[in-house]
């Protein structure tokens, strides 16, 4: 599972997560408990869910604006942390679930929404990102390669035509138009150089 599908899973559970018993039933395996400020109680007040993964076993996010926090230490204090992380998070300005009235769930229901459609923009903008970085460094590793009068290649290096084509095809890239871009640059080149 990516971490796309991790975000995704959460948004989809977390609608049950508005229950402060349903939020301390999940730090069952929480490291934190004695002589701490961050035990199971006091991370559920203050919005978290336990979020455990083999190498990371102290994650935990919010279920409301989904910040997720580790590495933590025993005298951190959860709500003091959550509030600096992510100080617009509606949970902090929320009423008990006791006092919510059908629309105010709605509402915070479409918020929850909006925060789960930010994180998503913001990771699939973080990777377009990074498409673009690789796909404009094999760019220039093309054009440094093919240039006039260019010194020669050693074959199986990074500077190999093959392994840098390898890289610009990459099917994951998001620019489908930039193979067809550099096959023909690449001709071009190389009719130039003959
Ligand atoms: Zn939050």
């Amino acid at each position: 599972m990516n971490y796309s599908d991790v975000i995704a899973a959460r948004f989809l559970t977390f609608d049950q997560m508005y229950s402060y018993e349903k939020r301390l039933q999940t730090f069952a395996d929480w490291p934190f408990r004695e002589d701490c400020q961050c035990t199971p109680e006091q991370m559920a007040k203050a919005g978290f869910v336990h979020c455990p993964s083999e190498n990371e076993p102290d994650v935990a996010c919010c279920f409301y604006c989904l910040k997720e926090l580790e590495g933590w230490e025993p005298e951190d204090i959860p709500w003091f942390e959550h509030a600096k992380r992510s100080p617009d998070c509606g949970f902090l300005q929320m009423k008990s679930p006791d006092e919510l009235t059908a629309v105010d769930f709605f509402r915070l229901e479409h918020g929850r929404m909006v925060n789960y459609l930010r994180k998503m923009a913001h990771m699939k903008i973080a990777y377009f990102r990074d498409q673009v970085d690789v796909t404009s460094r094999n760019l220039r590793l093309l054009f440094e390669i093919f240039r006039p009068h260019g010194g020669s290649v050693m074959q199986g290096s990074s500077l190999d035509p093959c392994n840098v084509m390898r890289g610009a095809l990459n099917p994951s890239s998001i620019c489908s138009a930039f193979p067809q871009i550099l096959t023909k640059s690449c001709r071009r080149l190389t009719e130039l150089n003959k």
